[in-house]
């Protein structure tokens, strides 16, 4: 039996996990974490996840775990609402749809449909990757060494498993001059409440808040802010600290999230960056995911792209019956390039102004992102826009954010 090893139990990771096994791998998930992870905020189901999760048998599941949304507010320090774009605008193909899901569920659904073919590792990694010709030798974190036919490195932006197989990460980084932490909040009986809104605040200085429902009681915070390196991500209190350096006096909530932060299970700080490599695999390494072409949560592409491309590694890897014969898979991975590169080249290309309208310096700046989001659901423009949205490809969302709001819509 064909034996692969995946590193990084995310989105990419487990959803080729789940695919290989029904089509007869041996597959062994070595996930860093010491249980699947929760947190992140929404996928949106339109385009590649909801075909993608149809092909695996998972969108009714998916469907049944939907947010409730109203729409995207940007507001004022005082919640005065500067614009708004409701979930009905462009015929529901806008920037929030009412076919969400939080990433959490996401990760969960797809964790649980694993079948019996696939082995999770939790809490470990690879510390060494010998390619041997007809095998790979793998040495886990704790010691063991075992050979697969196939390693993937699903393993996100800052992939081990790219460091020791095509080398440092600031080979491949492409930094957007941003950083963004999101948490999960618990709301109290003072806490302002949402009303299944996602709202959205600018203060000057290049620092945006937002908060979107989450599961009953909880909000899905964002802060997103100049940065080109942050702390060491061991440092937590670093992180905080610069957290609350950066945005002790930009209004809104900000008191409140700073201290939310420090008390949520699931805080994540990041850049928000692009990772472009030359070639996905080497041997019988190859790259899934954020690891080999992450477009940034400001695509609002990272989770569907996730999900297709584990989908379409999957059915090369299938037709080429590298399963029943692992002897030579390089014709199924350069297949599987050749079918992804084009749609993660096109994820990366942000359009003009994107990270500057994500945390507008001045005023003046977000002033005229209000007036933007206004004029485009403006009467003139809506059949101009709803072709703009509608022709996206993948459902990708010209204004927003995956992070920000569509990741993940990664
Ligand atoms: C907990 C979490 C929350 C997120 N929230 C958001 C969000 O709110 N907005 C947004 O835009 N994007 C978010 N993302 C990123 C988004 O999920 C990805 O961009 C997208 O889904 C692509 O998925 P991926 O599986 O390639 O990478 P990731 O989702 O980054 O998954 C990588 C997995 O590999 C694991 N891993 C990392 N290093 C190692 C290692 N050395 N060995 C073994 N395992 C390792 C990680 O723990 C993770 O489970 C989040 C990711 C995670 C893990």
């Amino acid at each position: 039996m064909a034996r692969a090893l995946i590193v990084g139990g995310g989105i990419a990771g487990d959803t080729l996990a789940l695919f290989l096994g029904r089509d007869g791998w041996e597959v062994t998930v070595a996930e860093i974490a010491p249980a699947p992870r929760t947190g992140g905020q929404t996928v949106d189901l339109r385009g590649d996840c909801r075909e993608v999760l149809r092909q695996a048998g998972l969108l009714e599941q998916a469907l049944g775990c939907l947010i409730p949304q109203r729409g995207a507010a940007w507001i004022a320090t005082d919640e005065r609402r500067l614009a708004e774009m409701p979930v009905e605008a462009f015929d529901g193909q806008g920037l929030v749809s009412r076919e969400e899901l939080l990433r959490t569920d996401l990760a969960r659904i797809i964790h649980e449909a694993a079948g019996p073919g696939v082995t999770h590792r939790f809490g470990d990694t690879v510390d060494a990757l010998r390619d041997q010709g007809s095998r790979v030798l793998a040495r886990f974190r704790g010691g063991a060494s075992e050979e697969f036919d196939l390693v993937v490195g699903a393993d996100g932006a800052h992939s081990r498993v790219r460091a020791l197989r095509f080398g440092p990460e600031e080979n491949y980084r492409r930094p957007l001059g941003l950083a963004h932490a999101w948490f999960t909040l618990t709301e109290s009986p003072g806490t302002p409440r949402l009303d299944d809104w996602f709202l959205l605040y600018n203060a000057p200085g290049r620092r945006a808040m937002a908060a979107r429902p989450g599961h009953p009681g909880q909000q899905e915070v964002g802060l997103t802010f100049a940065a080109d390196t942050l702390p060491p991500r061991h440092d937590r209190e670093a992180q905080f600290a610069l957290l609350e350096r950066t945005f002790a006096d930009a209004g809104w909530r900000a008191e409140e999230f700073l201290a939310a932060a420090r008390k949520a299970p699931d805080f994540a700080l990041d850049t928000y960056d692009q990772v472009h490599m030359p070639s996905w695999s080497v041997g019988r390494v190859v790259l899934l995911g954020d690891s080999a072409w992450c477009a940034s949560p400001l695509s609002g592409l990272g989770t569907a792209l996730a999900l297709r491309g584990a989908a379409e590694l999957a059915a090369a890897l299938r037709s080429a019956g590298v399963h029943s014969d692992p002897t030579d898979p390089s014709a199924a991975l350069t297949a599987f390039e050749t079918t992804m590169r084009p749609r993660a080249a096109s994820a990366q290309q942000l359009p003009p102004g994107r990270v500057a309208m994500v945390a507008p310096h001045s005023t003046l700046g977000i002033r005229i992102n209000a007036w933007a989001m206004r004029a485009i659901q403006a009467k003139a423009l809506r059949p101009l826009m709803a072709r703009a949205f509608a022709a996206t490809e993948h459902g990708r969302r010209p204004a927003e954010t995956e992070g920000m709001r569509p990741e993940v819509t990664n």
